[in-house]
């Protein structure tokens, strides 16, 4: 199967990406006031701060009686003004991280919402090609991403950006001989930053990328222990992980290697500047051309601009990982949805079936033609068994009468008129399944019935279960209705889950029923409820069940012998019977159904 990891791409800032990050900035839009006050609160901290080296440096001077401002010229008023700074810096701190605060978890919340919203408009086509565990990544890990992004990368770049633009300017102003002095560090650690920091965020990847490996390692064998533990390959496990851990210390080891010597590198040019300019601004002291406040207050200057070129170095891999995290999302959100959802009701439906000339693939394998021309017709209130063999489309016919997927070829007519013509959500109101194998939700027993009408109330809950042939073993829980069923909740039977599901489809009181017959017997008793229960349910229904029991089948009003894509018998299990050539005396014969 295709599957698209774009996991895998390596995310780039080129134009398009950058589109999709505005794509993102959508959901920013409806907090423009706070996000406004939060840029000018952002602005304020960060360049009230570029007071300080200033102030500083006229602390020194001061202190050496060599003020060049006259309201400066007093020890306590330099103190104070550098109060000052650090108090408004601390007020307008707050208030950024405040308003960026509300602007972003506004926003994020947003996006999880349209996400989710998006995921269950989803065709069941794009589950077929999609992993649920990357899919689940999107509305985390990927969300999580552009949080972080927008709450503290995007306030770090205006405020290093602002802080190196004012910074350079203000040391041009003051002194632009040592200030070129400075920036002849500039070159260097650019492009150093540039060609190191590619190959470290490839290397990084590297340690990711095996570090997932491991992980994939751990979650199926966790998942499978049981068979871990019948072949006694416990042994053979802890050799399986322990050697992809080695590859992670391996990649991350180098990585360490190289991004020590980056760091080093870095910290030696920026204070080699340092002390170029500390050496050759002595000697301008010493000439008498600058202060010892001036020298002071330029280095404050540096370390504070050094800081910044270093900060958006991080903030350059920071918003690659941003772009790579929406184009994940915006890949979601751009998918096509089988529907908007909206409940536009259909009041009613009779029920009378009719598959004409049905051809289908699924659209993950459409090379393999699973019905080739299936025409079918079910009356209202009639009760039709599907037989079979196993992999003969059965499952298929249940999923295209929920139109869980388009037709390629010829039509399903409900009522006289082509489904495809109902809105859907209003049609699947009305169609009700019992599964196979039934997942119940965590939450309570009657949280599961109701989940067939969630408008439900407590009694018809009640009278749902009771008519499922499901009172009795609720009710002997101690906490009833209110016993928790789920992962983390008392373990139901099959028969007893299969009730659970059968009071769920009575409570959504459909037209059409779909029953997919457990294949696994149950024991004589359960069997017994779970087909009462059923004979209760299809009163008044049509009918389609995927059956595997015989005494289902002798019960039906029709029986449709599926093979090779179409419908090869159609008929009473007598009539089919005295055919001892024909499909279903095969099968019946052979058990193979
Ligand atoms: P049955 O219910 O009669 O056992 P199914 O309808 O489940 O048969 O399957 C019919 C064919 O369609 C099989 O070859 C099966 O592998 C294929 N199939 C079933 N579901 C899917 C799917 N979601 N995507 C691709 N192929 C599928």
């Amino acid at each position: 199967m295709a599957r698209k990891d774009s996991g895998e791409k390596k995310p780039r800032l080129d134009k398009g990406s950058m589109q999709k990050l505005k794509g993102i900035f959508r959901f920013m839009a409806p907090y423009k006031g706070s996000f406004t006050l939060g840029l000018i609160s952002l602005f304020f901290s960060s360049t009230v701060l570029l007071a300080f080296p200033y102030l500083t440096g006229s602390l020194i001077d001061t202190a050496q009686g060599q003020s060049k401002i006259p309201w400066l010229s007093d020890l306590t008023h330099v103190g104070l003004a550098l109060m000052g700074v650090l108090l408004v810096q601390s007020i307008f701190s707050f208030a950024r991280v405040y308003f960026f605060a509300v602007v972003n978890e506004n926003a994020m919340a947003d996006l999880r919402r349209e996400l989710y919203r998006k995921f269950m408009s989803l065709p069941m086509s794009f589950y077929d090609k999609n992993r649920s565990g990357e899919l689940f990544s999107r509305i985390t890990a990927d969300v999580a991403v552009l949080q972080d992004t927008f709450s503290t990368t995007l306030a770090e770049l205006i405020r290093q950006v602002a802080t190196l633009v004012l910074g350079v300017a203000i040391l041009f102003a003051t002194n632009p001989k040592l200030t070129l002095f400075m920036i002849l560090t500039f070159p260097l650690l650019i492009v150093v930053a540039i060609v190191f920091g590619k190959f470290i965020r490839k290397l990084s990847k590297g340690t990711q990328d095996a570090l997932a490996k491991a992980n994939i390692v751990v979650e199926e064998t966790l998942q499978s222990i049981g068979t871990v533990k019948t072949f006694a390959n416990e042994d053979y496990e802890v050799k399986r992980y322990s050697s992809t851990l080695d590859k992670v210390v391996g990649i991350a080891l180098k990585s360490a290697t190289f991004k020590g010597a980056f760091i080093s590198f870095i910290i030696f040019v920026l204070f080699g500047g340092i002390v170029g300019v500390l050496w050759y601004g002595s000697y301008l002291v010493s000439q008498g051309s600058i202060t010892v406040g001036d020298l002071t207050s330029f280095v404050l200057y540096t370390m504070f601009i050094g800081g910044s070129i270093g900060g958006l170095g991080d903030i350059y891999g920071a918003i690659q990982k941003a772009v790579g995290a929406t184009e994940r999302v915006q890949e979601i959100l751009e998918a096509e949805s089988e529907h908007e959802i909206n409940k536009e009701e259909i009041p009613r439906l009779e029920g009378n079936i009719t598959l004409k000339d049905v051809r289908f693939a699924y659209p993950t394998r459409s090379e393999l033609e699973v019905l080739k021309g299936v025409n079918l017709e079910i009356n209202k209130g009639e009760k039709v068994a599907l037989v079979g063999k196993s992999g003969g489309g059965k499952s298929t016919i249940a999923h295209l009468l929920q139109r869980f997927y388009e037709i390629n070829s010829g039509d399903l007519i409900i009522d006289g008129k082509s489904a495809k013509d109902f809105n859907l959500i209003g049609y699947r109101k009305h169609v009700g399944v019992v599964p196979q194998e039934v997942l119940l939700f965590g939450g309570t027993i009657a949280e599961n019935i109701a989940y067939g009408n969630p408008e439900a109330s407590q009694q018809e809950i009640v009278e749902a279960a009771k008519k499922a042939n499901a009172l009795e073993f609720i009710e002997s829980f101690p906490e009833g209705f209110e016993t928790l069923v789920g992962e983390r909740g008392v373990k139901l039977s099959g028969g007893q889950r299969q009730r659970i599901a059968i009071a769920r489809a009575i409570l959504k009181d459909p037209a059409i029923l779909i029953l997919d017959e457990a294949t696994s017997a149950l024991d004589i008793e359960s069997e017994k409820q779970v087909q009462e229960a059923l004979e209760t349910l299809m009163e008044g229904r049509t009918s389609l069940i995927i059956a595997h029991r015989l005494s289902t089948i002798r019960n039906a009003d029709k029986i449709a012998v599926l093979e090779e894509g179409t419908v090869k018998e159609i008929g009473k299990h007598d009539e089919l019977i005295a055919d001892s050539d024909g499909s279903y005396a095969k099968l019946i014969q052979l058990q193979e159904f």
